[in-house]
Parts: C-alpha cells; structure tokens; sequence
C-alpha cells in the first residue's frame, strides 16, 4: 500500500493478503497449525530467523496477521496485536507493562475498575484507582513507583475527557507509559499514539467490530512495547479465533463511514435532547456548554456517537427506567458501537456493582440514561426518544 494515505484507504487496504486466486481480501486460514517442508525451515520460524506461520494460538496465522496489520494501520502504530476480547488485551497489557504499579484515571469500563482495583492486586500488583478531579494525586503515586497510567477518554458513562499530551507528559518524566482505552472514541475521532500515549487498547467488540456480533481486542503501539507482551497472550490463550479476526478485518473496511455517520447522528440527537423539557443534562463532547468541549475541539476529530442524558425530577431513577422501557427502536443492552442502536441506565447494568455513594462520587447519576447511536435514520431515533420521554 502507498505511503501516507488516509484513514479511509488503510481501513480497506491496509494489510491485505493476496492469493493465488485473486480473492481482493485476505482468506480465512481456519488452520491450527502449519506444515513445513524440513526441520531447518520450523526451526527457522521457531527461533525467529524467518516469518512464517506455526501455531494459531501464537498468532502466527495469516488471517490473525493480517488483521493485526490493519489494527497497526488504524492507529498509526508500529504493531497491533489482536486479542479474543477487549479484557483479554488489557489483562495481557497490564501483566507485561504494569507489574510495578498502576494508576487508573477516571472511570473505566466495569471491568476494567475490577481487574485493576481488585483482581491484579491479588497477584501483588500495586495499583490505584483516582477520578478525573484528583489529577493532583498522579505525581506523587508514579514518583512512588507506578509505572503504568491507564485512562479511557471519553469515558464511561460521563464522558469525561482527559488531556492525552498533557497525562502522557507527566507520565514521560517519571519514566512511566501512558496506555490509552480508545474505545468509545475510535481511531476515526482520536488518535491517542500521535498525541503521545504509548500504547492503545480497544475493545474491538465495539465500534472496530460494529455489528455486535464479534467479541475481540486490539493493543496496538511500538514493537518494543508491543512485543513483550506476546508471552502472555499465547499462555494466557487469548489470540482470536481465525473466523474473529476474517470478521473484524471485514468490520474495518467500513469503519470509517459507520464512525462518521454516527458522530453526525449523535450531535444532533445530543442537539434535540438538550432542548427537551424532560431532559436535565446532555453529556456529550459535541456540545458546545459542555465541561470537555474545547478539549474535545483540541484532541479529537470527531465527537463520538456515544452520549449520555439525565431525566428531569427522575423519582429515584424509576422515571429514567420508563423511559428506557418505552424506546422502541434503541434496544436495552449493556454494549455499544453497532449498527443498532442501544440504550443502558448505568445503574442497571455497568455500574450496578458499585455501591449508590461511589456512584455519586463518580457522578454516575439514577437518572441516567446512556445512548449508544446507530445507523438507524436520526430523525427516526429523535422521534422514539422524544416519543418515550413524553
Ligand atoms: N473498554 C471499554 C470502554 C468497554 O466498554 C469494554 C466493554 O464493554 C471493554 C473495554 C471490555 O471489552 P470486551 O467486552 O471486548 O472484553
């Protein structure tokens, strides 16, 4: 592929395997396992000498490393692994760059606060949980010894968006990495490696998938931070299946319109919702009164097709539920950034495990709904929600 093209182009180009037979994208190796003509040539691949494929679980397999070349593409990035899951990539992330230490900033997927807060602690691993407004904490934890700053921006379910250059500098001169969730933004809206973060994870479940109906991840970031962490993937056994990854390099070639039309669908919904008598607040990055416009205006080019609204004079979150169980067109579910459009009230599903005083502390509020926007026709959407909020 030519040098220096845009996103558009890599999405659909990039990393693609010719074959013998013209097929215009990479095939589906379902092999496990491959063979060689001679102990010299498997011995050649195991110790490094050659690139070849071996084993599926190493992801050396062609389809995983065709993806994987994409994944690299999409985010400017020397080199991607592909993950069986969004945790999976995190897990193997944190367990080859985090052992000194982590700091978590902000609100993080649920899971992501469990495997930082409780789960990586049991395996001796220091770590620390601080919202957005202790930012003043950061210094002292990684002069302390942490070595690893993880943050997701824009964040789940507030949107909270934190400053990539100016968090990835203090990380720097501490000598600690910055790793960054792109998830709910994408490589369409933000680009987290070239405004300083060393490594990006995605859970590719979402938006990089798009359809819902692939569960996958993606670390991407320079060889030398990229590579350690393959150990842990392939004795963690968390490589994508073949068919997972034919299927998410599918997904990719489309990324690029999918992400746009939501960005433009979810500016205008955020538009409508402010305006409506039932809605207290709109959280959305495109929203010119909102505490992270000017950020978002700096740092990504696009808003997102995520936001997140609080029901006006909600009873205790029941008024946030009715209207949840009168939308027709966004279906309830928990994930986000497919083709369908869906709604969640964090208190329901994401941040049930917290107690009601954490989730005041994080601002996540009974009466908050949030949208994850489709590609359903805008007005028809705007008309389910202003149908069930009145
Ligand atoms: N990061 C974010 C922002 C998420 O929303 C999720 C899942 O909802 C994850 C990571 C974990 O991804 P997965 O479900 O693919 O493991």
């Amino acid at each position: 592929m030519a040098e220096n093209t845009k996103l558009s182009t890599r999405c659909v180009h990039a990393g693609e395997l010719a074959d013998a037979h013209g097929s215009p994208h990479t095939p589906v190796y379902t092999t496990t396992t491959f063979a060689f003509p001679s102990t010299a040539a498997i011995l050649d691949v195991v110790e490094g000498r050659a690139v070849g494929s071996l084993y599926t679980r190493y992801g050396m397999n062609p389809t995983i490393q065709a993806l994987e070349a994409k994944l690299a593409a999409l985010e400017d990035a020397e080199a991607a692994f592909a993950f069986a899951s969004g945790m999976a990539a995190e897990t193997a992330a944190f367990l080859a760059h985090g052992r000194e230490g982590i700091v978590c900033i902000g609100d993080a997927y649920g899971g992501t606060l469990e495997l930082i807060g409780s789960q990586l602690p049991l395996l001796g691993i220091p770590t620390h949980l601080i919202l957005g407004s202790e930012l003043d904490r950061l210094d002292g934890l990684l002069a302390a010894g942490a070595r690893l700053v993880f943050l997701e921006t824009p964040s789940n379910p507030t949107l909270e968006l934190f400053d990539i250059a100016a968090i990835a500098a203090r990380a720097h001169a501490h000598g600690a990495l910055l790793m960054v969730d792109n998830t709910f933004a994408s490589p369409v809206n933000q680009q987290p490696l070239a405004l300083g973060a060393d490594l990006v994870v995605h859970s590719a479940t979402k938006y990089l998938g798009g359809h819902s109906d692939i569960t996958a991840g993606a670390l991407m970031g320079t060889k030398a931070l990229i590579e350690p962490v393959w150990p842990w993937r392939k004795n963690l056994g968390t490589t994508p299946a073949p068919e997972t990854a034919a299927l998410l390099a599918r997904s990719l070639r489309t990324l690029v319109v999918r992400v746009q039309a939501q960005n433009a669908s979810a500016l205008l919904i955020a538009r409508a919702m402010a305006a409506h008598p039932k809605v207290a607040r709109v959280l959305y990055p495109g929203l010119e009164d909102f505490p992270g416009h000017d950020l978002a205006g700096r740092q990504m080019s696009g808003f997102g097709g995520m936001l997140s609204l609080e029901v006006a004079d909600a009873d205790a979150g029941a008024d946030a539920s009715l209207v949840v169980d009168r939308l027709r067109l966004f279906a309830i579910a928990p994930s986000l950034g497919g083709v369908e459009s869906l709604v969640t009230q964090p208190v329901t599903t994401t941040h049930h495990g917290l107690t009601p005083e954490e989730r005041t502390r994080r601002g996540i509020s009974d009466a908050m709904i949030r949208l994850s926007v489709g590609l359903e026709d805008t007005q028809d959407l705007i008309d389910d929600l202003i149908q069930a909020l009145d």
